[in-house]
């Protein structure tokens, strides 16, 4: 329940002026508009291979993908799976989808068995699209499979078999902007993870905000070439370089895994303009000597997103890359996902302040309220930082309950940071109210990793918290009681975990307890264990 303004609302908004943003355009329609001015141009370069495929190609083959996956059976409102690293395939994977009216849901490609089946099933999956590497996954799901690969295993189809499809295929379907078509997951403020329900109206939106408009050079253009290393799995990735960079026209160098030295050989080799990050990607950069080595001087503007960057490394980076802009975008899956982003891109970059997050993207409105009473407060006053758009969700999956207790009546997504706006209209996050758990800006949901050592026989009670790190920003630890007169090491505790989760949700400490802190009604004082945790650190 959210407790209720008592003052007046102030409301922050976009320095810049509104746009018109298409209201009816679905998704695909809307990336490929500018189609006949820039068929030619390249669109997608695979990094790995170096094969260029220009806007009429990446149109073509995404328009066959969507005639393949009717073909075997999918039709309007369907959910697919994509299961894949970053590729062309899951391009066009997503737009055939977007063009049948069909949703996807993203899944990273290195989940276990056990995490991509949770995912499928919630999302009822009709089908899942990954690498014959993965299939052994997926196969229990009882889904047609498809890989990408050459080499198509025992029971699975190939994806250029779905290619082959004659794009005349596609069926009329008639596309409502409150449609969805992502379906990303993400635990939010609290509980497990939730498929994201992102229609065509908040994707276009959010697109929209970024690269429309009046000030055509606000985040990229068409002569930009984007590095896509950033996993498309996750939204902002999807939504900031691939779509964004279908919309703008840019090119888009696909690498499929992050390594610094290959990505640096692509920046030197295709002439990067933009690079967007995740702060551990900045902080390797900022580290590496190799840097010195390479001809980086095409990147015009580095941008990080998904976990917080301090002063210090940006400004460390910056001195590395003398022709290029480094700034912040915050986002949250559920804000479709950009709230916030530094405006020194922009054609007539305003100044901008190392460390902030930007300044709230346009046709929007932004909020910070007292999170004990709700009421909005002013400038330069820390509080629960709160959206409002089009660009938001439209809900969580099959939960109207925990879509309730995010998205107020008014239409605010509360999104359980802790931030400020100063005098300057830039904002800065400095907490979070809410349980996310975030490895290298990936997701670690807490309920997720309890729940798993809650259902070990020897423990009875177990909660997840977060420890500060350098490079990884957060890594989970866990509190855990042990069933009585029961005995189990830490190692066995984190082998245990290891076994069912991504790498990034394993356990990196485990402290045993006598009791798990609990309010009255049951639920976990995290901020206790975060102070109990602070003590252990601080005594060695
Ligand atoms: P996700 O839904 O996976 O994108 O995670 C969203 C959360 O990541 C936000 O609610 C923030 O807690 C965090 N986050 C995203 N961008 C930033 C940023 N620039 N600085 C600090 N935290 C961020």
């Amino acid at each position: 329940e959210f407790a209720v303004a008592t003052t007046e609302k102030h409301i922050f908004r976009s320095k810049l002026p509104s746009i018109s943003i298409p209201e009816d355009l679905p998704l695909h329609d809307y990336c490929f508009e500018k189609l006949p001015e820039i068929s030619d141009r390249p669109c997608l370069i695979d990094g790995a291979t170096g094969s260029v495929l220009s806007y009429s190609d990446v149109h073509l083959l995404s328009r066959r993908a969507a005639a393949g996956l009717h073909r075997l059976g999918i039709r309007q409102g369907d959910v697919i799976m994509i299961f894949l690293p970053n590729s062309p395939a899951f391009a066009f994977a997503f737009l055939g989808a977007s063009f049948l009216g069909a949703i996807s849901t993203t899944a990273n490609p290195f989940y276990t068995a056990s995490e991509v089946h949770k995912q499928a099933k919630a999302s009822a999956a009709k089908l899942v699209i990954t690498e014959s590497s993965h299939v052994h996954k997926v196969q229990d799901l009882g889904i047609d499979i498809i890989v990408i690969d050459e080499t198509v295993p025992a029971g699975c189809r190939s994806f250029s078999e779905l290619l082959s499809a004659d794009e005349n295929e596609i069926p009329k379907v008639d596309i409502k902007p409150d449609d969805v078509v992502a379906l990303p997951y993400s635990s939010g403020t609290t509980g497990l993870p939730k498929g994201v329900m992102l229609t065509h109206r908040s994707l276009v939106t959010s697109v929209a905000q970024q690269v429309d408009g009046e000030n055509p050079n606000l985040y990229f253009h068409k002569e930009d070439v984007l590095l896509c290393v950033l996993p498309l799995f996750h939204i902002y990735s999807l939504n900031s370089v691939l779509l964004c960079g279908l919309r703008a026209g840019s090119a888009i160098v696909i690498m499929k895994k992050f390594d610094l030295v290959k990505l640096m050989e692509l920046v030197e080799k295709y002439r990067v303009t933009v690079a967007p990050f995740v702060p551990p990607i900045v902080v390797e950069m900022a580290k590496s000597e190799a840097v010195d080595s390479y001809d980086l001087s095409s990147v015009r503007m580095v941008m990080s997103g998904a976990a917080p960057m301090g002063k210090e490394l940006q400004d460390t980076l910056t001195a590395k890359l003398p022709n290029a802009k480094l700034g912040q975008g915050y986002g949250m899956t559920e804000a479709g996902p950009v709230l916030s982003m530094c405006l020194a891109f922009a054609k007539e970059p305003f100044s901008y302040k190392s460390g902030s997050c930007g300044t709230v993207v346009r046709n929007a409105e932004l909020k910070i309220i007292d999170p004990e009473t709700g009421a909005s407060l002013f400038r330069n006053q820390p509080g629960e930082i709160c959206i409002r758009g089009k660009q938001i969700m439209k809900g969580y999956l099959n939960d109207p309950e925990a879509t309730e207790s995010t998205i107020d009546a008014e239409g605010w997504l509360h999104t359980g940071d802790v931030g400020y706006v100063d005098d300057d209209d830039e904002i800065y996050i400095v907490d979070r109210l809410k349980e996310l758990i975030k490895y290298k800006g990936f997701q670690v949901a807490p309920a997720e990793i309890e729940a798993l050592l809650i259902a070990h026989p020897k423990i009875a009670g177990a909660a997840v918290v977060p420890l500060k790190d350098d490079l990884c920003g957060e890594l989970p630890i866990a509190f855990v009681v042990l069933s009585n007169g029961n005995e189990i090491t830490e190692d066995e505790i984190k082998q245990y975990v290891s076994k069912q989760v991504v790498f990034y949700k394993r356990i990196h400490r485990v402290f045993f307890i006598e009791a798990i802190p609990k309010s009255p009604s049951g639920k976990i004082l995290r901020k206790d264990l975060r102070a109990r945790l602070a003590e252990i650190v601080q005594n060695g």
